[in-house]
């Protein structure tokens, strides 16, 4: 067994001195939730995210990654890779991470541009991406710049993975944004794990469990139910990236028909292109297209009688859900169904704590219901630690807790439960192994 030992840094040092030893720079999305960027000596990116404040802030600079790996296509991990195009690095991800990274680049600098915030690329590093970018299926090691990896299904949103990397017998697991949990749309993470020296796991619900999927299941469908029969409008914000599929997912079942309406359609086109990332393709394509894709020039019949409308922005911060709002705020008898995390100083935390949201640049306050069920695509805290516990159980020496707002106590908890080496690296951290 070799003998690992962790050393951390406060700034950084000359590396070249440790020999060969694996040494991780946290650049974004250590203690925090947003920009994901972990730099493994030097060379190999893991995520190179955005924070989506207003304006986002991104990671911290200087690096220069001969390779690139994208574990998933949310903007906090995906959104900023188009930005290191000039440096050329051999980028990865699976095919439906690299569609999504696309849609959501493109998606990034149409809002920058109409909000006037600065976001370091344009279009045509966007096109770099896309013509230099290749993509690897769930289980096929592959190699670059001297590393074997191999990316494995997180079962967080469509085609997302956790990273395996492996240099001069020492290997690293990654778990990305994870769920171990079966949902409607997609089957949960592979949890076969291979056995590795380093893990740095994902902590985003450590201390917080989720209500159980059939209960938060039973209790949206029937507040659902009770505001069509009020006469009410059932407003559904969702985040376009898998919530969107997975509600109307779960609607369809309950033999509720929804308008969709805003990213959640495109996205679902570009899952036609890659159907075995969601469980049961046919079964999604049957409930798409059963329902109304509503179209921008309609939306006005569409809210006219009482119905259910999937619509994005999942936390109120922009696309078509403020037009629905706008004509729903002041109808007590409809209701907006929020399904997912409100980010602070999001419109939708806002609402839920003061009950008033902003609406082209007016701030209203809400007479209609507002409701926030927590249909989470991440593990909560048994299936983290239960995570852990499997690394642990296989060999793993080092458990490096990110993203989350607790990572220290998670730390803690590891190396006591476990008597491993754990630390929660901060942003700027190197931490050497
Ligand atoms: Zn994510």
């Amino acid at each position: 067994m070799i003998l690992y030992y962790i050393v951390i840094i406060r700034k950084t040092i000359n590396h070249s001195i440790r020999g060969d030893k694996i040494y991780i720079k946290f650049l974004g999305g250590a203690a925090e939730v947003g920009r994901s960027a972990i730099l493994v000596n030097d060379e190999l990116l893991l995520d190179y995210g955005i924070k989506l404040t207003d304006p986002p802030s991104f990671p911290l600079n200087g690096l220069r990654p001969k390779s690139v790996i994208i574990s998933h296509g949310h903007l906090d991990h995906c959104g900023l890779v188009p930005n290191l195009m000039d440096l050329k690095p051999e980028t990865f991800s699976t095919f439906m991470t690299y569609s999504l990274s696309i849609l959501l680049a493109k998606d990034t600098l149409k809002i920058a541009e109409n909000k006037g915030h600065a976001i370091p690329y344009d279009n045509e590093e966007i096109h770099e991406f896309e013509r230099s970018a290749r993509t690897v299926d769930y289980g096929k090691e592959f190699r670059t710049n001297g590393y074997s990896a191999c990316l494995y299904d997180a079962g967080h949103i469509p085609g997302s993975a956790s990273v395996y990397i492996e240099k001069d017998n020492q290997s690293l697991f990654y778990t990305g944004d994870i769920n171990t949990n079966r949902t409607e749309l997609l089957e949960g993470a592979d949890t076969d794990y291979p056995e590795s020296d380093i893990l740095l796991v994902e902590s985003t619900y450590f201390k917080s469990e989720h209500t159980p999927g059939k209960f938060l299941e039973e209790k949206f469908i029937e507040s659902i139910r009770q505001t069509l029969d009020m006469g009410g409008k059932a407003i559904v914000p969702v985040f376009g990236v898998g919530r969107t599929q997975e509600i109307m997912l779960i609607l369809h079942k309950h033999g509720i028909d929804a308008h969709v309406d805003g990213m959640g359609v495109d996205v679902f086109n570009l899952i036609k292109r890659s159907p075995g990332c969601v469980r049961d393709f046919d079964r999604l394509k049957a409930v798409f297209a059963n329902s109304n894709i509503v179209k921008p020039r309609k939306r006005r019949e569409f809210i006219r009688e009482p119905s259910v409308i999937v619509t994005s922005a999942g936390m109120l911060n922009g696309g078509p859900v403020l037009y629905y709002l706008s004509q729903v705020y002041d109808d007590p008898r409809s209701k907006i169904h929020l399904t997912g995390y409100q980010a602070v100083d999001t419109n939708g935390r806002k609402a839920l704590e003061s009950g008033y949201v902003e609406i082209d640049g007016s701030i209203t306050r809400l007479k209609c219901g507002l409701e926030l069920y927590d249909f989470s695509a991440h593990c909560g805290d048994s299936q983290l630690r239960d995570v852990v516990r499997k690394f642990c159980d296989n060999g793993t020496q080092t458990v490096l807790p990110v993203h989350g707002d607790n990572t220290e106590e998670f730390a803690r908890w590891i190396s006591e439960e476990f008597g491993v080496r754990s630390v929660a690296p901060a942003n700027s951290e190197t931490i050497y192994i």
